[in-house]
């Protein structure tokens, strides 16, 4: 866990206040990316629903490589991760990044540490990179190149088939992207403390299979 001081927000669960500043997880992009609204009814309104059986086989393959990674796995703290890793690759899973700097934490999936780069991996179902699962992406990203500042190597993004070796998208996170989750994650900020509305998707297909279709007033 971390060191920082927090408290959680008074009413909006999840959301933690760290030095004056929101702080949320950084998976609520996907979210975000799917319908804003859905981030309202679910933390703001607090309506709580059952996990739909694709959460849970998503949580079980999780589990599963997890389990699998910790068999064979030796046991380093990430300083000297960081050292070892200007030598030789290496590779380490379930890695809890938090920046205060930009109100955001979370685990990434996995991560390849070498000589020239970092890439950040995050594992989904299926093999297309929708824009939302791709800021989760720079989300990791960015609070990863705040955890580690003052390491120059090249930050690289992907994402992977749940449960395969299949990355179906890798970018370097360069300035243009860096630039625009910034922007994003000043737009979650300003939701989160109300200066600006969740807005609901006008996809109709989406809120076909949405979870929280029956208490959405916008379906
Ligand atoms: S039903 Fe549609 S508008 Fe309402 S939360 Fe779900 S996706 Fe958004």
């Amino acid at each position: 866990m971390w060191t920082q001081k927090y408290e959680p927000h008074p009413y909006i669960k999840g959301v933690l206040i760290m030095e004056g500043k929101i702080n949320f997880p950084i998976s609520w992009l996907n979210q975000q990316g799917f319908c804003e609204y859905s981030l309202y009814l679910e933390h703001v309104q607090g309506i709580e629903l059952a996990a739909t059986p694709e959460m849970i086989k998503g949580q079980q393959i999780h589990q599963n490589l997890d389990t699998n990674f910790k068999q064979d796995a030796t046991e380093t703290n990430f300083a000297e991760l960081m050292k070892l890793s200007k030598r030789e690759e290496y590779l380490t899973r379930e890695m809890f990044v938090l920046s205060t700097n930009y109100g955001i934490r979370g685990s990434i999936d996995e991560i390849w540490l070498t000589p020239d780069e970092f890439i950040i991996i995050d594992d989904k179902p299926g093999t297309v990179a929708y824009q939302s699962t791709i800021n989760q992406v720079w989300g990791y990203c960015l609070a990863f190149q705040d955890f580690i500042s003052g390491d120059n190597r090249k930050i690289i993004g992907a994402l992977r088939e749940r449960g395969t070796d299949n990355i179906y998208w890798m970018e370097e996170f360069k300035e243009f992207s860096q630039i625009k989750i910034k922007k994003l994650l000043q737009r979650m900020q300003d939701m989160f403390t109300g200066s600006k509305h969740f807005i609901p998707t006008n996809n109709s297909r989406k809120c076909a299979k949405c979870r929280f279709n029956t208490h959405c007033e916008f379906k």
